[in-house]
């Protein structure tokens, strides 16, 4: 991924001051100052094309789509189907019927391991995830386990936060069934080698998920290219709306797959004694979906590639770097997560304050991080801390956030001492 290996000749520019103004929440204070937000991991803003996006749906085209003869009905489901094309170019599927619409990432996740691994995995069979991975692409798994006999292995990271590719290729064998990573690490921002994981994981005969919730925002991701055979991100956490998430998936695997829910739209036909399934992508969404979502999510990605997802990768890029180098100036302050490969997030711990306590005070200076374990348990483990702190940058974050929250961190160490 380019997240952070910037083209550095010809590399466009981003003018975080004017796509700031295309934010509106940014206007607002907290606590009576500016707020500073560095929690676009968590979930992003919305520019405002996305949100006439949604207010334009919801206020001339909404009604229920695909069974409707009349003209709203239509033009709802043209506007739904419309949004999937736009995921597909996104992202480069090869068609449409590869771009299942879900609530997001864990959504996606879950559908992959009840309607994939559940019927196909047993007793013997192993299922490898990394050790930073998010709970949504470990507790899903670690249910299929429980369900078919089979087992967790997990590749291991260094203390730097990379992932260790020699490690994980030991832990290959034909035995392997599914390999399921995070494209970036949503606690350290490491950006994981997944074309390679992918390649080393299908000479066994492996297929591979990719987590792609915190890769999506910040570089061009290109499904066909990275070669593996499902990748699941949110909206979100790419400017936009909640609900609404992705599951791309292998056109030949989603066909061998039985459906996830049962319902109206994922049918063809129903009686007591049979029931016929709908083909790609209506058999996995059953029931009436997130329609005013997915027209959001397609804005949202006219919105970021008019912005340019090169010039986004090295302005987040820029902010990192900045941030990582003026936070080790702070006297007490520990990086977590130093991979020399990372995406957007600094991640940090400050000698003898919680991070919760550090988060609080932040909170009082207008400084919106997250602070926890970043649903991450075993990678804290792994670290041996409860919890970090974590700033995450997005398109409309500028030099002067960075300035603000080294600020506010220099205001708690005099607080704390
Ligand atoms: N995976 C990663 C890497 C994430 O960062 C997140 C969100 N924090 C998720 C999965 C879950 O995403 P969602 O809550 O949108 O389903």
């Amino acid at each position: 991924m380019a997240a952070t290996a910037p083209r550095v000749a010809n590399t466009p520019v981003l003018d975080a001051e004017r796509v700031r103004r295309d934010f509106p929440i940014l206007d607002r204070t907290v606590n009576g100052r500016p707020l500073v937000y560095l929690d676009s991991g968590a979930s992003s803003q919305r520019p405002v094309a996305v949100l006439r996006a949604v207010e334009e749906y919801e206020t001339h085209s909404h009604a229920n789509i695909h069974r409707g003869v009349h003209a709203l009905s239509q033009a709802a489901t043209e506007a739904f189907e419309g949004a999937r094309e736009r995921v597909r170019r996104f992202i480069n599927a090869r068609s449409t019927k590869e771009v299942i619409f879900v609530r997001g990432t864990t959504e996606a996740i879950n559908l992959v391991a009840q309607t994939y691994a559940r019927p196909r995995l047993k007793a013997g069979d192993e299922i490898i995830v990394s050790e930073l991975e998010h709970h949504a692409n470990i507790v899903p798994w670690q249910m299929i386990c429980e369900q078919t006999g089979a087992t967790l292995k997990v590749a291991p990271i260094n203390t730097r936060g990379e992932f260790l590719f020699d490690e994980y290729v030991k832990l290959l064998s034909p035995r392997t069934k599914i390999v399921a990573v995070a494209h970036v690490s949503n606690a350290l921002g490491t950006v994981l080698p997944v074309k390679k994981i992918v390649d080393a994981a299908h000479a066994q005969g492996a297929v591979v998920l990719v987590d792609g919730a915190q890769a999506v925002p910040h570089s061009h991701v290109d499904v066909r290219a990275l070669g593996c055979d499902f990748y699941a991100f949110s909206g979100h956490k790419l400017y936009g709306p909640t609900g609404i998430g992705v599951l791309y998936g292998r056109e030949e695997l989603l066909q061998s797959m039985p459906p996830w829910q049962g319902g109206g739209d994922m049918i063809l036909t129903v009686s007591f004694d049979k029931t016929t399934y709908n083909d790609l992508p209506a058999k996995f969404e059953a029931g009436t979906p997130n329609i005013s979502g997915a027209v959001g999510l397609a804005a949202a990605m006219d919105y970021i590639e008019s912005l340019g997802l090169d010039a986004i990768a090295a302005h987040e890029h820029r902010l990192v770097e900045l941030a990582s180098a003026e936070l080790q100036k702070i006297p007490g302050i520990q990086l977590i997560g130093t991979a020399p490969n990372k995406a957007s997030i600094v991640s940090f711990v400050m000698d003898g304050v919680h991070p919760h306590d550090l988060g609080t005070i932040l909170d009082h200076e207008g400084v919106a991080v997250r602070t926890g374990h970043h649903c991450a348990m075993p990678l804290m483990t792994f670290l041996g801390l409860p919890a970090t702190v974590r700033a995450s940058f997005a398109v409309y974050n500028t030099a002067n956030d960075v300035k603000s929250l080294v600020s506010a961190l220099g205001k708690a160490r005099e607080v704390f001492g």
